[in-house]
């Protein structure tokens, strides 16, 4: 009998796992055969490291809503953005294509052209060649306009809606960049021909206040490149003039962004849409709502991430008053990690004590080492999604392929270049991620991740991630055949 049970328990677990495999194929194909391809919402924080959130492990605050997700979904520990700043993550994770193989993919400025060109496939392109209704809303930083750059008082375009996008609602680049005015499809909102808005990022233009002349304005101090024209009491990057009427005021840009998600969503809920939703949050300037501040115990930068939370809430609320939340895939990443003082006197460094918000790995936003890619990353998609923990390799790259298999499209070979089909692994059916990956830095240096190995061109180092995760012992003499190995790896990479 000892003998015999084990077995009954073997056959009987084996014929459950045939059952569950035959419930989940017929599942899928019942709802692909009724063309009800699931709704997609990429939420895509800004400069949220991978230590600041509780479900990854922060300890001094405390974010519900985004843990619910990761609670009722995946998460994953061993995700990354393919650069530590914010216009190539973007530019990769849209395109499928590693940032730094184009020029002019560097941190744009806030009058850029769009940098992505409007005949690339891009992610929302593919989803909408099926029938996916798309929207971007939230930050953009990736240009408008053609190679003269935007004209704020007339069509803004191309942008969003020419490269897929059917909505967009955007801040065009940041919001510690001017003009800081919304963007609505074409048109700046609140605009008013009679106040033109003039934009420069070398002279100052008109009569407003900068940081510089009018200190004693600033709700915020900042740094010399953060002390140009005042609005909102914030001193920005670059001079604006014009568009009174238009110009945001920091504590609404949360709200105002989810109502606009929301509003994209009721509109959309009888056919798949697609939704990047590009959250402000937790990027300079941090002023949150005045409902948020004083909330955490670490100054703005936290009551930031609890607005943050707030927002997500908000957003998986209403999907699920609108019974949606099932049959929606919903990915929550950051496009890099954490930056303390980034321009902003907000006390953001001495309020962090004991708060580790690149959890335990080296450097943050703008760095080379793990703790400027390595991100949250959740997929939440109920019935779909095996719940629980994956330590696969992957990259928000691997999104673009991932969905294209989901919606049943084969990609050119020119289309999304560098990502990878990795759906089994997002959704936790596998473990197979990537074997390897190219990480960028601000500085441009790249940096190859193969197997539990990372080497880092600038200074030629080596680091092995699985023994040594906070990438403190360099290994490039103890280990030279490894670090030559990877080396050319990366060059081979680069060649592609
Ligand atoms: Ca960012």
């Amino acid at each position: 009998m000892m003998t015999l049970k084990p077995l009954i328990m073997l056959k009987n677990r084996h014929f459950i796992c045939m059952m569950i495999t035959t419930l989940c194929c017929f599942y899928t194909f019942s709802v692909a055969a009724q063309g009800r391809k699931p709704n997609i919402i990429i939420i895509y924080a800004d400069d949220l490291g991978y230590g600041d959130l509780s479900c990854y492990g922060a300890k001094k605050i405390s974010t519900p809503n985004i843990d619910a997700l990761a609670k009722k979904g995946l998460r994953f520990t061993n995700a990354h953005a393919t650069s530590s700043t914010c216009t190539p993550s973007r530019f990769s994770m849209l395109t499928g294509k590693y940032a730094w193989r184009q020029k002019g993919t560097g941190i744009a400025d806030g009058d850029a052209p769009l940098i992505i060109g409007t005949k690339t496939l891009t992610l929302p392109g593919m989803l909408k060649n099926v029938g996916y209704k798309t929207a971007v809303v939230g930050k953009w930083h990736l240009g408008l306009g053609d190679k003269n750059g935007p004209d704020w008082n007339n069509e803004l375009a191309p942008g969003p809606l020419e490269i897929g996008f059917d909505y967009s609602f955007i801040i065009p680049a940041t919001a510690d960049r001017v003009p800081c005015v919304f963007v609505e499809n074409h048109r700046v909102v609140g605009a008013d021909p009679n106040d033109p808005i003039k934009v420069n990022y070398h002279n100052k233009v008109g009569n407003d206040p900068t940081g510089y002349e009018n200190p004693e304005m600033l709700k915020i101090k900042a740094d010399a490149q953060h002390n140009n024209t005042i609005v909102d009491g914030i001193s920005r990057i670059g001079f604006m003039k014009g568009g009174k009427n238009a110009r945001w005021r920091d504590g609404d840009i949360a709200a105002t962004l989810t109502n606009k998600a929301i509003n994209f969503i009721d509109q959309h809920q009888k056919q798949p849409f697609f939704l990047y939703f590009a959250t402000h949050d937790i990027h300079v300037p941090r002023s949150p709502n005045a409902k948020f501040i004083g909330k955490s115990t670490m100054g703005l930068r936290g009551d930031a991430i609890l607005q943050l939370d707030f927002t997500i809430g908000e957003l998986v609320a209403h999907l699920k008053a609108k019974g949606l939340l099932e049959n929606t895939m919903i990915v929550f990443s950051s496009d890099n990690g954490p930056a303390l003082a980034d321009g902003y006197e907000d006390e953001a460094v001495s309020k962090a004590i004991g708060h580790s918000a690149a959890g335990p790995f080296r450097g943050g936003k703008y760095s080379v080492y793990e703790g400027g890619t390595r991100v949250p990353f959740i997929v939440h998609w109920p019935g779909y999604v095996k719940t629980g923990l994956s330590s696969s390799l992957i990259s928000q790259l691997d999104l673009f392929a991932s969905f294209a298999r989901l919606s049943d499209q084969k990609l050119r070979k020119q289309d999304a270049p560098d990502s990878f089909n990795l759906l089994s692994v997002l959704t936790g059916k596998a473990h197979s991620g990537r074997e390897s990956l190219v990480e960028h830095a601000m500085n441009n240096s790249l940096s190859l991740i193969y197997k539990n190995w990372k080497y880092i061109e600038e200074g030629k180092q080596l680091y092995n991630l699985k023994n040594d995760p906070s990438e403190s012992k360099n290994l490039n003499t103890a280990q030279p055949e490894i670090l030559k190995e990877l080396a050319l790896k990366l060059e081979e990479i680069k060649q592609q």
